[in-house]
């Protein structure tokens, strides 16, 4: 992919923009970037850089998201909504053509990251909450206020806010250093040709500036591979904060039929019948049952003689019950897997196992915490797109509103919940 029309190999110390931000390692990448931690010379603060591959269709898109992403942080000066903020954006010229680059406000790892760190056991129910207020502040601002569907929401487009320099403390500002060694430079080959003194200048402290960063992850590495004790998230502030807007759309303008990643895609998406904000709200309670196992909610593979699209309906509906025949048979997709009675057509025996039994039998929650999750995730998982909560609803639910004040105190947040129930 580091070719004409491809991506742009970058090398640590490389500047951007006339110098103003100069490269410092890669976060991470998708289909269509690299996202490279930068140094911004003009501010002496770190941002992230994604560099866009250069072809047309890439740049199409690239523009697309500068799009989106301008028309949310002008509705949020304030920079409160838990979504991320876009800085500037620029053209870059190198071997393999022009590059969009978007310049976002630095965040540390994704959730899907998190979950990995902690060994795929699931996280405390606080945690999830603190996630989950951020990502619904996010959805509702998007939704209410913008008219926007993000339509690809999930554990890996969800980062946590780094509060902290990542020169100055590399394993605070993201869990990064823990996990893997530095992707360091995709490719060696390529670079630029020439270099004036001052570029010469601002690589050499770039330069320093990894030197420390990389020094301070070895020792955590070699820390961290030798104890096998538990990991604790206790100290990890849970704040974070939506991001790819690449494939975001407006609900009164959409531009395409089937969106979301497989997993997280709602059910009127694979039937094709229509969709508004609330496939975000669907997404969203995959991902909150993610967050508290450690596994995802629905995860179909093509079997003998039905295909992925027929399994991940029938793994809904085994989990959710029947889906009203209304709604099965409601879709332009719908004679592809229901037959007239709303059954489906190749794979005829469901095993059922709702939610809050599924919560306590496979992944041990107590009964109680298992019961108010649940009745907090079921709604948002409705069949009916028009009967999922709003993100301001599912944020006035009684089960995001418990305070925990000790640890652990299930008597205590139980009896929360019931006062919050009863107050209405
Ligand atoms: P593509 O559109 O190229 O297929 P993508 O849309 O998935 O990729 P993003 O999700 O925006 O691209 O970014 C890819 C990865 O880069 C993220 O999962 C994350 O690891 C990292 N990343 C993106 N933005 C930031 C940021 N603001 N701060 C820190 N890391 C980031
Ligand atoms: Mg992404
Ligand atoms: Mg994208």
């Amino acid at each position: 992919s580091y070719r004409k029309g491809g991506y742009h190999a970058v090398r640590i110390g490389d500047p951007f923009s006339g110098g103003r931000y100069i490269a410092q390692r890669k976060l991470g990448w998708g289909q269509f970037s690299t996202v490279w931690l930068a140094y911004d010379t003009l501010t002496s603060s770190y941002v992230a850089l994604k560099i866009q591959k250069s072809a047309q269709q890439f740049a199409q898109a690239a523009l697309h998201e500068i799009e989106f992403l301008s028309v949310a942080a002008d509705g949020d000066l304030q920079n409160t909504r838990c979504v991320v903020r876009l800085i500037d954006h620029f053209k870059h010229a190198g071997p393999n053509g022009q590059h969009l680059c978007m310049v976002l406000e630095f965040l540390g790892d994704s959730l899907l990251r998190l979950i990995r760190y902690n060994r795929y056991k699931g996280l405390k129910l606080d945690k999830v909450r603190e996630i989950c207020r951020c990502v619904l502040t996010g959805l509702d601002y998007l939704h209410r206020e913008l008219g926007m569907i993000h339509s690809d929401l999930k554990p890996e487009n969800i980062l946590l806010c780094s509060t902290i320099d990542p020169a100055k403390d590399p394993v605070r500002s993201g869990l990064t250093p823990l996990l893997e060694k530095p992707e360091g430079n995709a490719n060696g080959g390529g670079g630029s040709s020439t270099m004036n003194l001052i570029e010469k200048k601002l690589k050499r402290r770039a330069k320093r500036a990894v030197a420390k960063i990389s020094e301070r992850r070895v020792s955590m590495v070699g820390g961290e591979a030798s104890s096998k004790t538990e990991r604790s998230l206790d100290g990890i502030d849970m704040r974070c904060k939506v991001v790819d807007f690449g494939n975001a759309c407006w609900a009164d303008k959409q531009f395409a039929e089937e969106i979301q990643t497989r997993q997280y895609r709602a059910p009127e998406v694979i039937l094709k019948s229509g969709y508004s904000f609330s496939v975000d709200m669907w997404s969203f309670g995959c991902t909150a049952f993610e967050l508290v196992t450690g596994d995802m909610l629905f995860a179909p593979k093509e079997g003998n003689g039905y295909g992925e699209d027929e399994d991940h309906l029938a793994l809904m509906m085994e989990l959710l019950g029947k889906m009203p025949r209304k709604i099965a048979i409601g879709g332009a997709r719908s004679k592809d897997y229901f037959d007239r009675h709303g059954d489906l057509k190749r794979i005829r025996r469901l095993k059922y196992w709702p939610l809050d039994r599924l919560l306590v039998d496979k992944y041990k929650l107590p009964e109680a915490e298992a019961k108010e999750f649940a009745e907090f995730l079921s709604p948002v998982l409705e069949f009916a797109p028009e009967k999922r909560p709003t993100a301001q609803q599912c944020l006035e639910h009684p089960w995001m509103n418990v305070v925990t004040t000790q640890k652990n105190n299930v008597d205590s947040v139980e009896s929360q919940v019931r006062n919050l129930k009863i107050k209405g």
